[in-house]
């Protein structure tokens, strides 16, 4: 046995991982390792939006990532009946995952936690007395595996679960600043309607020039995409008066989490995309760290303890408020899929812009503001009040066309 706990993937689930874990059981430091196939700095298509929950998680045991940033006040949404906007203050900024998973990464080497980098995992067998991981650089025998590998995660093949049902396609690139674009704000276009998603538009620092970050998010539902993301792009830009080559996007996809499915087997543990997050806006930065916080409470105890069936790991992570947060959002989901329950979502959000202040505080990780909540929750069921007998009447003609109204 040549360790306790192997990562396998050093982004932001598997380094949070070592991190938390290190803080709780600073013993197992000698016995802990994560691998990466990548050499850091390494990029990862990503937009960075990262919302203050995350850093302050991350602060609770002392980690600060300092890196360059835009600091986002709000949020926009765009819906073909309008616009709804909230602008309430530093609800969280937008990082360059390159340079943002490399700082984690040397803070995480600074509080003692091994990173091999160029290591590819290429496979894993398990028995009753540990894990054999097959890697480029030959076999490591440990304890226990974290699978943190992301969307494409070898560790959750080599266990044979499925790829799951909800997976997004995603494209982006960096552009030039138009007169429509606030700096402060992250903005979100729902109005292609054969999108189940929408498009981005997030202010965004390369290399310190202030550009904005676009791009399109559509959620396949285990069926093959209805509309090719690039083209969707396009779009998206040209209706900003932007053309670019789609030479220049970069395209990757991002694995929802259906809590319904297994994300362990006895002595692996599945955290982040690999796992699974987001499905409805496709975010994972921040659920990759709670991730990370809640696996190494459930790791330190179970080392401990010797249980490392790992039975028990969704049910243990289906308990937090990271998981509620996925669920209350995969609950959403029909909201992007059917075309009138779109229609009445977008129609409450412009009547009750306040709901977007709660939107906002659960980004930051503040308590929503009383008042803003029950405002919105109260035109929320005005609105289904107001709704449902139309929706009942509407059904009723459908099934009865001879009736009267
Ligand atoms: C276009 C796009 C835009 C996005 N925008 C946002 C956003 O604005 N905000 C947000 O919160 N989320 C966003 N996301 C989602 C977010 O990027 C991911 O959910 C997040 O990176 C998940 O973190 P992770 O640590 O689980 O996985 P990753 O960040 O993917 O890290 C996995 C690591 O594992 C390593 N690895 C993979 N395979 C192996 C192997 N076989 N052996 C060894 N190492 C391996 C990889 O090199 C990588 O470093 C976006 C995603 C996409 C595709």
């Amino acid at each position: 046995m040549t360790g306790d706990v192997l990562i396998v993937g050093a982004g932001p689930a598997g380094l949070s991982t070592a991190l938390f874990l290190l803080s709780r059981a600073p013993h197992l430091a000698d016995r802990l390792e994560v691998v990466d196939c990548a050499t850091f700095p390494r990029d990862k298509p990503c937009a960075g939006a990262l919302g203050a929950r995350a850093d302050k998680l991350l602060a609770s045991i002392g980690v600060r990532v300092d890196v360059p940033s835009v600091t986002v006040d709000g949020l926009r949404l765009d819906f073909l009946a309008g616009q709804a906007q909230r602008s309430v203050g530093a609800i969280g900024r937008v990082v360059r995952r390159k340079e943002f998973d490399a700082e984690l990464l040397r803070v995480a080497r600074a509080r003692g936690v091994r990173v091999s980098e160029g290591v590819r995992v290429t496979g894993l067998t398990r028995d009753d007395s540990g894990v054999t991981v097959e890697t480029s650089r030959g076999p490591r025998r440990v304890r226990v595996v974290v699978g943190a590998d992301g969307v494409g995660s070898v560790v959750r093949r080599a266990l044979g679960l499925p790829r799951g049902a909800l997976h997004a396609q995603a494209v982006e690139v960096d552009t030039e600043a138009t007169f429509d674009d606030d700096a402060s704000l992250l903005a979100f276009d729902f109005r292609a309607q054969d999108l189940v998603g929408y498009g981005w538009d997030f202010p965004t620092l390369v290399e310190g020039r202030p550009l904005v970050c676009r791009g399109v998010y559509d959620l396949d539902w285990g069926v093959p995409p209805r509309v090719d993301a690039a083209q969707r792009l396009t779009r998206h830009l040209e209706a900003r008066g932007l053309a670019v080559p789609p030479s220049r996007f970069k395209r990757y996809s991002v694995r929802g989490l259906e809590l319904q499915r297994p994300m362990s087997a006895p002595r692996v543990l599945l955290v982040g995309e690999a796992a699974g997050v987001d499905p409805l806006l496709g975010e994972g930065i921040a659920q990759a760290i709670a991730y990370g916080d809640v696996a190494a409470r459930y790791l330190a105890e179970r080392l401990d303890d010797g249980r490392l069936d790992f039975e028990d790991w969704r049910r243990s992570f289906s308990l937090t408020p990271a998981a509620v947060d996925l669920m209350v959002r995969s609950a959403a989901l029909p909201f992007l899929r059917h075309a009138p329950l779109r229609r009445a979502f977008e129609d409450f959000t412009l009547s009750a812009p306040e709901a977007l202040d709660v939107t906002t505080s659960l980004f930051a990780g503040l308590t929503p503001p009383a008042r803003s909540a029950v405002s919105a929750w109260a035109r929320l069921s005005t609105r289904a009040l107001t709704l449902a007998p139309r929706e009942v009447a509407a059904a009723l003609k459908r099934r009865f066309p001879g009736a009267s109204a």
